[in-house]
């Protein structure tokens, strides 16, 4: 068997989104990924659904991999002949052990390329308002590296020459060894006064950061029980925090909200959580795909084949769209043999996804609910007409009934069906014990019930009570009443059924809770 590769991938600071399109690349080709807790957990997501995910960091119950082991597992792995990932923290070659890797891969004769990343040195300090140079202030940065242990000397730091070689000093890895460090700063030479800023977990949810001058800055670490990791910036730049912060200042700031829409639909919804200063934390847990089974499948096939039978065709969904029209080129038809009939589409977004494929609707209900549709209907439909309603199965039974009330003939056909998604994550069990999901949206109620079963297949006991802690987000009554008949504690509900009004109503009431707590 030839060799595989490996690849040895800096994933960024944390922010998902600071990996390279080349590191973004490779993972999306890998057989395996090697990660540790560094590496942001939803970069996993970005991988093959079938690739091996295997953890070298922490566990309660086990030290760190070492270095030696992980070096072997590389090795053994692509001599399987395997595509692998290594994913590192940042840039794989600041303080990444990358050397090793690569030296014992090239021994054995495996292939491998180092692709860079986005190095938390430089990024972390510039996700809280500090540039590591500035014209007037720092025309040079250093980045050294503490090594956390408080009783190792670090005689390979000679620190006469590191106090004053560079305008900016950037330390990894030095929170324990805060005093230390700024001890042996001011006596070669920095002023007491020189301004410091450490930066916990940067570009994450947890983004904290903690400033002072290296007289004061021990014993405001200790003060403030001020945790790694954290990046430790020391010179003039710092103050340049107090005009240029920048991501604090958005709404969704230190917010990481679980996503749990279909992965197709996920990311209209994690955007606008991103563009708001939030970190979207995507689990679907709904998927959807062609019916499977024969009578639903026939049904489709006869309806779309009487299409001119039809005097309505009314749209619920995008999903409904999208279904509708992959199913007449399946049946081999064209949306022109449905000549005789109007449209009527659900939500502006239903029409939208209309309109894209060359088709106006006639009738657009402004409610997001199928009530709404009906009052917008109202004096249209006339007894006696047909309508045909493609829909998904879980679609709710209110439409048809009410128009059979009004004397129209319906027929339903299921376009597609919902599924439990098989997400992967092994991180979200955890995070939500820990409290590190701060809020959860749910679009439906079908979400609701597949988020409870995914949790309980990844081994939670009470899948509702590991909710409690965080802030659930409904984007309508409907899908609140479901929550709460599931033991949920609804605090937010959207005043307009639609992504725009969730992310509305979420802000909202973290503006409320923020005022609160002031
Ligand atoms: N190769 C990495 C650094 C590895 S050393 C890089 O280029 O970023 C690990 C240290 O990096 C941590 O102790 C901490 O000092 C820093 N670090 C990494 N990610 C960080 C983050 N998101 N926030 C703050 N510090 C971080």
């Amino acid at each position: 068997m030839s060799a595989g590769k490996v690849y040895l991938v800096g994933a960024g600071p944390g922010d998902p989104k600071l990996i390279t399109l080349r590191g973004l690349e490779a993972l999306k080709r890998a057989d395996c990924v090697v990660y540790d807790r560094l590496a942001g957990p939803q970069l996993l997501n970005r991988a093959r659904p079938d690739a091996e995910f295997i953890y070298v960091g922490k566990l309660p119950d086990r030290h760190t991999m070492k270095q030696e082991e992980i070096n072997r597992l590389l090795v053994d792995l692509a001599l399987q002949g395997k595509t692998v990932i290594r994913l590192k923290g940042g840039d794989p070659t600041v303080f990444g052990r990358v050397g090793e890797e690569a030296e014992l891969l090239r021994k054995n004769g495996v292939p491998y390329e180092i692709i860079p990343g986005i190095t938390s040195a430089i990024a972390v300090p510039a996700y809280a308002g500090i540039p590591v140079t500035h014209r007037e202030l720092a025309s040079s940065f250093s980045v050294i590296t503490g090594h956390e242990s408080p009783d190792k000397l670090d005689l390979s730091i000679h620190w006469d020459k590191v106090t004053n070689a560079t305008g900016t000093l950037v330390f990894l890895m030095g929170v324990a060894k805060i005093g230390y460090i700024a001890e042996q700063l001011q006596r070669y030479g920095r002023p007491p006064e020189t301004p410091v800023a450490l930066v916990r977990w940067g570009t994450r949810a947890e983004q904290r950061t903690l400033t002072g001058t290296l007289a004061d800055i021990e014993e405001r670490v200790k003060a403030a029980g001020f945790e790694p990791p954290a990046v430790i910036i020391v010179g003039d730049v710092v103050r340049q925090r107090e005009t240029l912060a920048w991501i604090e200042r958005k709404p969704l700031f230190g917010k990481r909200v679980l996503v749990t829409r279909a992965r197709s639909q996920a990311s209209e919804l994690a955007d606008k959580i991103d563009e708001l200063g939030g970190e979207p934390y995507e689990f679907p847990v709904i998927e959807t795909r062609l019916p499977t089974e024969e009578a639903a499948v026939q049904a489709v096939r006869d309806a779309i084949r009487a299409a001119e039978t039809y005097d309505w065709v009314i749209l619920t969904s995008e999903n409904g769209v999208a279904f509708f029209f992959r199913w007449l080129d399946l049946c081999d038809s064209d949306i022109r043999k449905f000549h005789r009939a109007r449209f009527a589409a659900i939500g502006p977004k239903t029409a939208e996804a209309l309109a894209l494929r060359g088709v106006r609707a006639d009738v657009v209900a402004e409610q997001f609910r199928a009530e709404g549709l009906l009052e917008s209907l109202a004096g249209e439909v006339k007894p006696g007409q047909t309508a045909l309603l493609p829909r998904g199965d879980l679609a709710r039974e209110t439409l048809p009934a009410e128009l059979g009330r009004q004397g129209v003939k319906t027929v339903e056909i299921d376009v597609y069906e919902t599924v439990l998604a098989h997400g992967r994550d092994p991180f979200l069990l955890e995070m939500l014990e820990n409290g590190e999901i701060h809020a959860v949206t749910f679009t439906s109620s079908s979400t609701v019930v597949n988020l409870l079963d995914a949790l309980r297949r990844l081994g939670a006991e009470d899948p509702a009570a590991l909710l409690r802690s965080a802030e659930i987000a409904c984007i309508g009554p409907i899908t609140a009443r479901t929550a709460e008949e599931n033991g949920l504690l609804v605090t937010v509900t959207a005043e307009t059924a639609t992504i725009d009004g969730l992310v509305k109503a979420l802000c909202d009431s973290t503006t409320k809770r923020g005022n609160e707590r002031r």
